[in-house]
């Protein structure tokens, strides 16, 4: 471990992997468990940093394939890395870019919403799309989304482009694969993430050295392996023990195909092995019932677009549910979307105003739908953490469940 990055925990739950813990960083911490929100090209879609920082977010989790294209990483390193080139005053992540190169091979949307059922080949394209990622040993060529131009990553350009955009936590470059691969298929796709997680901490351990007046980032590793147990496990006694260059990760993330019913399931076999010592963040994991999972299971950490981008097309969390505030039946509704939120919308607005501006297409809409969804599940784990310090995490969670009506097929966008 290097300067600046530690893991600390200080209080476990009895009937679970669940544990409460401290993450501190070189731009400060994050008390964990944590809900992390999403800012891909470094902003919250419609909502200001400071308006991010009141509504409780300890830290923001950018994408390094969209900085990557634009506005290229050597800008963020000319402006001192992304928290700073943001104007967010904390901790700041980013994801490797594996997954969104790689989406753009398969066109898969959202890997919790894929039905492992339906079938399984390793050349599934969504919708007639172009193939736009081709993966092969060394790295993966993929086509911009933006103007078609041609580009490629390989471990040592991901850890070059994540030390260039600066942020606090980076992750290792890994083949994110989908539910309808084959089983034969994930076996290669493995082994390629094993290779390649070598080559992250290689690399990542003579860009720490070379960039040495630089504040430390931490290195996470990517558990992989589907809905396989073994190739599951292997994959987390792999990364554990894994070491090259004298170092090894600072924490992992779990991510790839997870299907929803067997989340719960994957996480654990994951954070069993895994060691208890390093933080584990939940890649891509954003709905209220699947907090209470991944936070059961060990999960300290947690990012997804979710909340910000449902809050856009007009969809609010409650402690009820989820509903649609175009909808007509809210024209008149002088409450607040929540009234136990404590978020700005809720304190100064009311379903009929937001009513309105959805329905006018205003800007102002998204802003205050996002604050509002931000806050909630930034709340809901930030309530999940005090609940297993005081020690009725498992009252919580049925109270809530009890009373959140989950619709099947709304949770995930
Ligand atoms: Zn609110």
């Amino acid at each position: 471990m290097g300067s600046g990055f530690s893991y600390e925990i200080s209080h476990r739950d009895e009937k679970s992997l669940a544990r409460v813990g401290t993450i501190s960083t070189p731009h400060g911490q994050i008390q964990t468990p944590a809900f992390i929100p999403v800012g891909t090209k470094a902003t919250v879609k419609s909502v200001l940093p400071e308006s991010m920082r009141d509504l409780g977010a300890q830290a923001l989790l950018a994408n390094a394939y969209h900085l990557y294209l634009q506005p290229g990483p050597d800008i963020l390193d000319e402006a001192g890395g992304l928290a700073k080139f943001m104007n967010w005053d904390g901790p700041t992540i980013t994801d490797s870019g594996g997954f969104q190169v790689l989406s753009l091979g398969v066109g898969f949307k959202k890997v919790l919403a894929m039905d492992a059922k339906t079938f399984r080949s390793d050349e599934v394209i969504a919708g007639n799309k172009e193939r736009l990622a081709h993966v092969d040993d060394e790295g993966v060529t993929f086509k911009s989304h933006l103007d078609g131009s041609m580009h490629r990553f390989t471990p040592e350009i991901s850890m070059q482009v994540q030390h260039q955009i600066g942020a606090d936590i980076i992750f290792a470059f890994d083949e994110c694969t989908t539910l309808h691969n084959t089983r034969r298929y994930q076996e290669v796709a493995m082994q390629r993430t094993y290779n390649w997680g070598l080559r992250c901490l290689d690399e990542h351990k003579r860009l720490t050295d070379v960039r040495s007046d630089k504040p430390y980032q931490a290195l996470f590793g990517v558990i992989q392996g589907a809905q396989y147990e073994d190739l599951r496990k292997k994959a987390a006694t792999d990364f554990a023990a894994m070491t090259s260059s004298d170092i090894s990760y600072d924490g992992f993330g779990i991510g790839g195909a997870l299907d929803k019913d067997s989340l719960g399931t994957i996480v654990k076999w994951v954070n069993e092995i895994l060691p208890e010592n390093k933080p584990k963040h939940l890649l891509g994991i954003g709905a209220p019932e699947d907090l209470f999972v991944g936070v059961e299971n060990g999960i300290d950490t947690f990012d997804c677009v979710l909340a910000s981008r449902i809050a856009r097309t007009s969809a609010v969390y409650t402690m009820e549910g989820r509903f649609n505030l175009s909808n007509a039946a809210y024209k008149r509704d002088f409450n607040p979307i929540d009234d136990e939120c404590d978020c700005y919308t809720c304190t100064h607005y009311t379903r009929a105003y937001l009513h309105h501006v959805f329905r006018g297409k205003e800007i102002i809409a998204a802003t205050l739908a996002t604050i509002h969804n931000e806050r909630y599940i930034v709340r809901l784990v930030d309530q999940m953490r005090q609940a297993l310090l005081d020690g009725n995490f498992w009252d919580m969670k049925a109270d809530f469940l009890g009373r959140y009506k989950h619709k099947s097929g709304q949770s995930n966008d």
